[in-house]
């Protein structure tokens, strides 16, 4: 094989085992997802999506299989040193710091690492305070993307509970991630946000992103995916559009036909 072409995929999962106890979560599952998508994840209750997440993510450890973000293994990493390689599920982001500006909290979430010091030791303090201006003028654009300008200079513990997740999207995108994984983000929050929470999404998406998407709510899957990936039993039992998965039996029969 050779290195990473236009059609690698961004995420090759291959053949992975996790149970707990006697619990088979997630048993022998395999699958891609294509760079730069947006990739759905659905499945009946208890199907091992969310078990799948933290494998991915690292959160939990892998017991068989591989996991392998753009040509690097990820399993038997650590989920720092794999949000390191550019993976990052939103939850990882740290809530919100209360008492610091909107437009703060997003400047906190850049990777911050030694940059400054090694910025200073460079190019000297000019060049530090043209890169801060860079990473400011980067966070008023997201924030403008995700309509959160009104809100940009009060504490964000004073927003809405929407306005907070509209906020970790805005963290996200500041570490400009390779992959992010999305577990139910309409969970709690308004229906009316939802359209706020797709501009989101694709918007990770235009800045080169991939996503993966778990959601209950099949109507957002299908306006928000460019394909969809069905678990059910710990496998994956089918993967295509949503118009291609209601006339797949196997999918009708473990999930659609219920759902
Ligand atoms: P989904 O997200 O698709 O609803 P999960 O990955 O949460 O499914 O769960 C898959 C199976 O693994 C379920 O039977 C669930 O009860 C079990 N499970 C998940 N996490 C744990 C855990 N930490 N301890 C024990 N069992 C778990
Ligand atoms: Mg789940």
């Amino acid at each position: 094989m050779t290195n990473a072409t236009a059609e690698a995929p961004a995420l090759v999962v291959n053949d992975v085992w996790r149970s707990f106890g006697g619990v088979k979560a997630v048993n022998g599952c395999s699958f891609e997802v294509k760079k730069n998508s947006i990739t759905g994840l659905v499945g009946p209750n208890g199907a091992g999506k969310s078990t799948m997440i933290n494998l991915i993510s690292g959160l939990l450890p892998v017991e068989k299989g591989e996991i392998v973000l753009d040509g690097e293994h990820l399993e038997g990493h650590t989920m720092d040193a794999i949000s390191r390689k550019g993976l990052i599920r939103t939850f990882q982001v740290a809530r919100e710091w209360p008492k610091l500006t909107v437009l703060e909290n997003v400047l906190a979430a850049a990777p911050a690492g030694n940059r400054e010091a090694v910025w200073r030791s460079m190019f000297g303090r000019r060049a530090l305070a043209r890169q801060e201006a860079v990473l400011e003028a980067r966070a008023r654009a997201l924030l403008v993307r995700l309509n959160l300008t009104a809100v940009i200079d009060i504490p964000a513990g004073r927003l809405s509970g929407g306005q907070k997740r509209l906020l970790e999207f805005a963290r996200v995108a500041m570490v400009a991630p390779k992959m992010v994984l999305l577990d139910e983000p309409l969970a709690g929050v308004n229906p009316v946000l939802g359209d706020e929470l797709a501009r989101a999404i694709h918007g990770l998406r235009d800045d080169g992103a991939t996503v993966i998407l778990v959601e209950h709510n099949l109507g957002f899957i299908e306006r928000n995916c460019d394909t969809v990936i069905v678990m059910a039993t710990g496998q994956v039992i089918g993967q295509g559009s949503m118009q291609d998965l209601r006339t797949n039996k196997a999918v009708v029969e473990a999930y659609l036909g219920q759902a």
